[in-house]
């Protein structure tokens, strides 16, 4: 497709899961057009970002640190995103991305002046509602990206600007945008969003920055237009915005992805992982990871090995120290049954990972017949992309509205548990494992549906002339119509 040179200026969200998907976006957005691309973030963050492209550079695309000093604002030195912040300092970094905004006004009156006419749009995340009064204040598009599927999108907006919840005493509450049926849980709430009142730091830093990205032109959404009907047609009544389901936007940069964002390298060689999923049957092993930011608790993570080892089922666990120590510190044997990790290296019945590992890479080896999962948005469709069924167990954010779609509109999931206060049992661990794991039954069932899935993933992606896929058209749609 042929477009005029024109420049498109990118704002992420500080977190891997928000910089990784906004990189594959910009890539996707360069392989339809001769756009040139900037994506502006702090300086850190800019950095992971840098190393990530380093292998596979493209001239279009450019990356703009913007001064951004946490210590001014209470928090650790070189925090800059979510992976880094102690958890309960998270909302005071989003109230810290506030600052941003001067910069980012400098820099594109930079490219105004350089190029003589402001950006064609500023693509930004749906935290930093900030950026559409920026983006209008130069006579700009802007356009919102959303990281999570729609149903996720949906959920947690509306939780955050109607608090629901507050409005009842019962545990269940109905959440506004969705049909009249269907009910929410006080569990499926993070615990900040549960104490939210309005007046917290929470509250002050999401409001109004959702409710600012409602003023977007456009939308895009990392889905697929096939396997998220309802959650589609919820955030297309929600927001009134044209939505463009451009996914998946799956991770291409293996260094930034194989490699801790912090520069730590993933806790066992590629090769050694591979070799020993080799080791296993088709569809054997259970992968277990939390994401690139969560934890569950002690007596959760001990209950997790009992069962897991009850189970005897194979798996790969990426494992990092519980909540309330550092997660990107060391681990310690004590927080695992006594003996666990050389039982299980002598047996070769699991390989214990720590830290980081190259989730992409395991999810795609035939041997996973599931995922243990936080159900952060990235992990779910890298699993969905590979035919994986997930074992819901959602920690925050958006996840329990994730898992709940997974479970209740796609039959691919299952929930084990949610938050790192339940209480979970080695039993449920056992009973939910070889539930899913079976070769009959549910987890047979999950699995077929999980194959469904990623066909339909697969075919919104194809490229063919006369056959193009939902997601390539939205792509074509979105730079034809929307940046035209
Ligand atoms: N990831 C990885 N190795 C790990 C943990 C996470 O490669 O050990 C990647 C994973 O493949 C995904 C991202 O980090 O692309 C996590 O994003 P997600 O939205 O699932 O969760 P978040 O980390 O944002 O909570």
């Amino acid at each position: 497709m042929e477009t005029e040179k024109c420049h498109i200026v990118m704002v992420p969200f500080m977190a891997h899961g928000h910089l990784i998907p906004f990189l594959a976006l910009a890539r996707q957005i360069l392989q339809n057009s001769s756009f040139s691309i900037t994506i502006a973030n702090t300086p850190l963050n800019i950095h992971y970002l840098q190393s990530a492209i380093s292998s596979s550079p493209s001239p279009n695309l450019h990356l703009a640190p913007l001064p951004f000093h946490p210590t001014i604002h209470g928090l650790p030195p070189n925090t800059e995103n979510a992976e880094k912040v102690p958890p309960p300092l998270l909302a005071d970094l989003g109230l810290a991305s506030l600052t941003l905004q001067p910069h980012l006004r400098a820099l594109i009156s930079t490219i105004t002046q350089q190029e003589a006419r402001p950006p064609l749009c500023i693509i930004y995340d749906v935290f930093f509602g900030w950026v559409s009064d920026v983006a209008k204040s130069f006579g700009t598009k802007s356009i919102c990206f959303t990281t999570c599927g729609a149903y996720g999108t949906i959920a947690y907006m509306s939780i955050w600007l109607n608090l629901p919840h507050r409005k009842t005493d019962s545990d269940e509450f109905y959440v506004p945008g969705f049909p009249q049926h269907y009910r929410f849980h006080r569990t499926q709430l993070h615990r900040f969003l549960r104490r939210a009142d309005g007046t917290d730091a929470w509250s002050r830093f999401f409001q109004p920055q959702i409710a600012l990205s409602m003023n977007s032109d456009a939308w895009i959404c990392n889905t697929v237009e096939e396997i998220e009907p309802l959650g589609l047609q919820l955030l297309r009544k929600f927001i009134d915005s044209p939505v463009y389901c451009i996914g998946p936007l799956l991770p291409t940069d293996s260094g930034m992805n194989s490699k801790h964002r912090s520069g730590k390298e993933s806790g066992i060689p590629l090769e050694d992982c591979l070799q020993w999923l080799n080791l296993n049957p088709k569809s054997s092993v259970l992968y277990i990871s939390f994401g690139s930011q969560n934890s569950i608790s002690e007596t959760q993570m001990m209950a997790l090995a009992e069962g897991l080892e009850e189970s005897k089922k194979p798996f790969i666990w990426v494992i990092r120290p519980p909540l309330g120590f550092d997660i990107n510190g060391d681990f310690k044997a004590e927080w695992l049954p006594l003996g666990f990790e050389d039982r299980i290296r002598e047996s070769k019945r699991g390989l214990v990972i720590p830290k980081w590992g190259p989730q992409l890479e395991i999810l795609s080896h035939e041997s996973i017949g599931a995922f243990l999962s936080h159900c952060g948005w990235n992990s779910v469709l890298e699993s969905l992309s590979n035919g994986v069924p997930i074992i819901g167990w959602p920690l925050g954010a958006e996840q329990a509205y994730n898992s709940k779609m997974l479970e209740e509109e796609m039959g691919v999931g299952v929930e084990l548990t949610r938050t790192v206060e339940s209480v979970v049992t080695r039993e449920k661990v056992k009973k939910v494992i070889e539930m899913v794991m079976e070769e009959e039954g549910r987890g047979k069932e999950m699995r077929k549906k999980a194959k469904e899935i990623a066909e339909m993933m697969r075919k919104a992606k194809r490229e063919e002339e006369e056959e193009k896929g939902s997601s390539v058209r939205a792509m074509h749609d979105f730079v034809t119509t929307i940046l035209s």
